[in-house]
């Protein structure tokens, strides 16, 4: 397939697929979900061709003071050994993927109160160092101040990663200990305000949500103007006070990734590692369905084994190289290609 001009995409001329009204949008997500999966594919292909784009994820740390419900490296589960990156170990893997091509670095890890500012901030701009200024950094530390945020922005962070997990404000609060979604909207305002390019997103079936939630999700990431969406089904953790619940299906994950494609069609979208940890073909599923974005880990495969969010995690052995193959295959077979390019944030302008 041709590549579009994404400038020209960006300008709102070329031929990306018209819009539907929202009502119409909705009544597929209900009544037709294979029309939707449709439709999200040709507004995918349309605005960013054939393209998945590479971010290298590293799980910089599996520490955490916080103890969500749903995650596996909840505060409370003491079978996790514990672990922090210390900057050499970040270097020598962004270093590594970086010398194969990648352009663009996610650092994720729990809320580590012992990651003070100047810690990241240094981390950051080692890794800005490493790679000459050419590769995007993505920031996915959860909540912290304004003025983290600011002085992480200010050692080069370019993205910042953080779903709000669900629209719903109860299943909110009861989930993250108490804490309310508004806290974490408004951190995800400060993170806009101060220029980051902005990713969020939620998970599928969490316990009690109905399909109405996932569309007030969608329609949550539509009102966030969000650059980047991950949509993950819920996975539930032996470990966690949600062992024995459902979980999310995958056609409920695929269905959302769907949904938010149309209501955003030039957001970035990750076919995300639950999905291809909950369906051996959930990855090819979303990119299917409009997502156009993968992650691969970049980590040793210790520390992948150490960052269990959820069980069942794919590729916590495979090294780099043979995941880039495999990813490569996969693609392939949905009709699309790999990108290691930077891939900024790509908004209409009006
Ligand atoms: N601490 C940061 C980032 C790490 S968690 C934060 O919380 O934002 C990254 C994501 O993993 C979370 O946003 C959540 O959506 C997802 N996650 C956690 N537990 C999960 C589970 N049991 N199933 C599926 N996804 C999960
Ligand atoms: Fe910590 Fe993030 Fe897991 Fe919550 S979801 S326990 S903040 S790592």
């Amino acid at each position: 397939m041709a590549m579009p001009s994404l400038e020209k995409a960006a300008r709102g001329e070329g031929s990306f697929v018209a819009e539907k009204d929202d009502a119409e949008l909705v009544r597929l997500f209900r009544e037709e979900p294979d029309s939707l999966i449709a439709l999200a594919d040709a507004v995918c292909r349309s605005i960013h061709g054939d393209a998945v784009y590479v971010r290298g994820l590293l799980e910089i740390t599996n520490r955490c003071a916080r103890d969500c419900a749903y995650c596996g490296l909840r505060s409370s589960n003491r079978g996790v050994h514990r672990y922090r990156m210390d900057v050499d170990e970040i270097l020598e893997r962004v270093k590594r993927a970086f010398d194969s091509g990648m352009r663009s670095f996610v650092l994720q890890g729990g809320e580590d109160g012992y990651l003070k500012d100047d810690e990241v901030a240094a981390i950051v701009s080692a890794v800005k160092g490493a790679t000459r200024g050419e590769a995007a950094v993505a920031l996915s530390l959860g909540v912290r101040t304004r003025a983290s945020y600011k002085a992480l922005r200010d050692a080069g962070a370019d993205r910042y990663l953080m779903r709000f997990e669900t629209s719903d404000p109860t299943t909110y609060a009861s989930l993250k200990g108490g804490e309310r979604l508004e806290r974490r909207i408004e951190a995800l305002m400060d993170l806009r305000d101060l220029g980051y390019e902005l990713g969020s997103g939620f998970m599928t079936g969490l316990p009690g949500e109905t399909e109405d939630t996932v569309i007030a999700n969608a329609f949550l990431c539509r009102e966030l103007d969000l650059d980047m969406v991950g949509i993950g089904p819920f996975i539930p953790h032996p470990e966690t006070p949600l062992n024995g619940e459902q979980g999310s299906s995958m056609e409920l994950a695929e269905r959302a990734t769907a949904l938010v494609r149309c209501l955003l069609p030039f957001a970035h979208m990750p076919a995300t590692t639950a999905a291809g940890s909950l369906d051996p073909r959930g990855r090819e599923r979303m990119w299917m369905a409009g997502a156009n974005v993968v992650m691969p880990n970049i980590g040793g495969s210790d520390r992948r084994k150490d960052y269990l969010l959820y069980p069942g995690k794919i590729c916590l052995d495979e090294d780099f190289t043979t995941c880039m193959g495999c990813l490569s295959l996969r693609v392939a077979a949905c009709g699309k290609r790999l990108d290691l390019s930077k891939a900024p944030a790509l908004r209409r302008k009006t």
